[in-house]
């Protein structure tokens, strides 16, 4: 199936990224969210990484000026229904996703594959409310969009191959490289990176190290290019709880047991860097730990 415009619904730290990649790679983008703010705030975010890819001579400004010319803001859901896939990046909440694919359904043009761009949901439970299982796949693309390699492909229990071929030829124009996963709690990336990042929060709660020593030790002893804090703070820490009570009801692990410091940054609204404060304070120069 050729794919030519696609709905991005969230227009968050995501749905901005994953409308810079593919406006840049020629499809034509309607970007949706419910706030208008969030809708101009990634407008700016989009121009300034294009900018930055002009600068670095990554691309020419006439292809920045192509790409920022297909994205198209777009306050109504509905309008999405006509596009031939929707990549739906909204919070990570089940009940919130839910209601979304329940509002577009019947928007929706028979051809339509619908995604998710959840970091750990069941596919197989998002595409059973809407109309077309069969057209409904994980389709999970990593944070910086732009920068980052990998896209995992997750089939739902009745996902068709024609869907999962037309993603993995998208991901090729896409110039990126998939791997699949089953549709299990958090998939692979997330199932293996979260309880790491939950380990540190509790490294950090049990005063084995400061915010500072944890991410100097992983950087410098595991040679990761960031510190597990700064990376939950680039993540966004209410996406991190997220991930960790899917992965702890799904799996039903104690393991999984999302670390109380977390859920406290989450109670307070320091949610990392998209609200400029979370394992650091991100509001002058330079990054300085919260703890
Ligand atoms: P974010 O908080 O930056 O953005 C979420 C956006 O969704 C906000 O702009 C919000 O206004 C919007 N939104 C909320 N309810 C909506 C609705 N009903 N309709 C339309 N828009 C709505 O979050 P994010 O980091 O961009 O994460 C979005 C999704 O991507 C989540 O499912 C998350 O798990 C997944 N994801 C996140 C990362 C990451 O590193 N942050 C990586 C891969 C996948």
């Amino acid at each position: 199936m050729n794919i030519s415009s696609v709905g991005v619904i969230g227009a968050g730290q995501m749905g901005n990224g994953i409308a810079h990649v593919f406006a840049l790679a020629g499809f034509d983008i309607l970007l949706h969210d419910i706030s208008e703010q969030a809708l101009q705030k990634a407008v700016t975010i989009i121009e300034g990484n294009l900018e930055r890819q002009v600068s670095r001579e990554k691309i020419t400004a006439a292809e920045r000026d192509a790409a920022l010319g297909r994205i198209r803001l777009e306050k109504e859901l509905p309008a999405l229904g006509q596009t031939d896939l929707v990549i739906e990046a909204a919070t990570e909440r089940e009940d919130l996703k839910h209601q979304i694919f329940k509002g577009l359904v019947p928007h929706l043009a028979d051809h339509t594959i619908l995604t998710s761009n959840t970091s750990s949901i069941s596919i197989t439970r998002l595409a059973s409310g809407t109309d077309r299982p069969e057209r409904f796949m994980g389709f999970h693309f990593m944070n910086p969009v732009p920068l980052m390699q990998l896209v995992e492909l997750i089939r739902g229990i009745a996902t068709n191959d024609e869907t999962y071929q037309t993603l993995k030829a998208v991901v090729d124009k896409l110039g990126k490289t998939h791997a699949s996963a089953e549709d299990f709690p958090a998939f692979i990336v997330n199932r293996i990176l979260m309880p790491m990042i939950n380990e540190a929060i509790y490294t950090l709660y049990e005063g084995v190290g400061s915010v500072e020593s944890i991410d100097t030790s992983l950087k410098l002893g595991a040679n990761h290019p960031m510190g597990p804090l700064a990376l939950a703070d680039f993540i966004g820490l209410d996406t991190c709880l997220a991930i960790m009570s899917v992965l702890h009801d799904g799996l039903a692990d104690t393991k999984y047991r999302p670390c109380p410091l977390l859920v406290k940054y989450v109670e307070a609204g320091w949610l990392g860097r998209k609200t400029d404060r979370g394992f650091y304070d991100y509001r002058g120069e330079t990054p300085v730990p919260t703890r």
